[in-house]
């Protein structure tokens, strides 16, 4: 496996979440390509970080406590938390919650599903996740079922945001994830900027206590790279980066889009 391009890379997703391999896969794939550390941050779970851990050992790959929230300031936002305690009550709460919503939600897309002339077998669907349940889980079992042809056709037609089959997750206000992280003894940082389109709402999250932007997303061209790289100084703030990976056919393979040193996190 070749190198990766960086040595950091705290932002990746597990089968926990929608990511396509396991929690240990992916440290192995990380020590394989020269990464030293890493942090899963799966969507609104913690629930692979022991099993990477246990992955680490006698691995040269140390693995950060990681997350990423889904959240919503007058728009989605995803909060990524690095560093926090796993076990810090309110947060196993939230993270409980965000389970539950979306077994709801799923069920809930299921129905509109049955209504649409798609029906599928709800418990199999259900089941079917091995960590969290979301739509790539609903899409494939689509798929599956011969109602459309491929992942893409069953978001167009029916998952996308606002589409008929659409169901809304709960969201955390983005400033009660920041006070969540940080109770929790963590680092918050603000997902992707460049492709959510909040530069208006940054000033407010940092004042609400944001730590870092992630100015290092494959999505970003160079230009919003150096772009969240200034604001992020600017304001005050650090800077993270990450691959996103969540398999093979994605932007970026596991390092090839992260930080050069952890001090740029905390705005060193
Ligand atoms: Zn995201
Ligand atoms: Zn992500």
């Amino acid at each position: 496996m070749s190198q990766a391009r960086f040595p950091i890379d705290l932002h990746m997703h597990s089968t926990r979440s929608d990511g396509d391999r396991p929690p240990a896969r992916l440290v192995e794939m990380a020590a394989a390509r020269g990464v030293r550390i890493i942090a899963l941050t799966d969507h609104d779970s913690v629930a692979g970080l022991e099993e990477a851990r246990a992955a680490s050992e006698g691995l040269d790959v140390t693995v950060l406590a990681g997350i990423e929230l889904s959240t919503w300031r007058d728009q989605e936002l995803h909060i990524l938390g690095y560093d926090f305690d796993p076990l810090y009550p309110p947060l196993v709460e939230i993270v409980a919650h965000f389970a539950g919503d979306r077994l709801r939600r799923a069920a809930a897309t299921l129905d509109k599903l049955d209504a649409l002339g798609c029906p599928l077998d709800h418990a199999a669907v259900l089941s079917s996740a091995k960590g969290v349940i979301g739509r790539p889980h609903i899409a494939q079992a689509l798929v599956e079922a011969g109602h459309v042809r491929a992942v893409e056709d069953a978001f167009r037609r029916f998952l996308r945001n606002g589409g008929p089959a659409y169901v809304p997750l709960f969201r955390l206000p983005s400033e009660a994830a920041i006070a969540l992280i940080h109770e929790a003894g963590g680092v918050a940082s603000l997902a992707h900027p460049g492709v959510e389109d909040a530069d208006h709402l940054i000033p407010a999250l940092v004042e609400a206590g944001l730590d870092a932007i992630e100015a290092h997303h494959p999505a970003h061209s160079d230009a919003q790279v150096r772009h969240y790289q200034a604001l992020a100084a600017r304001l005050g703030v650090g800077v993270s980066g990450g691959s996103d990976f969540h398999h093979d056919e994605g932007r970026a393979s596991l390092g090839d889009c992260g930080l050069l040193d952890l001090s740029a996190l905390r705005g060193g």
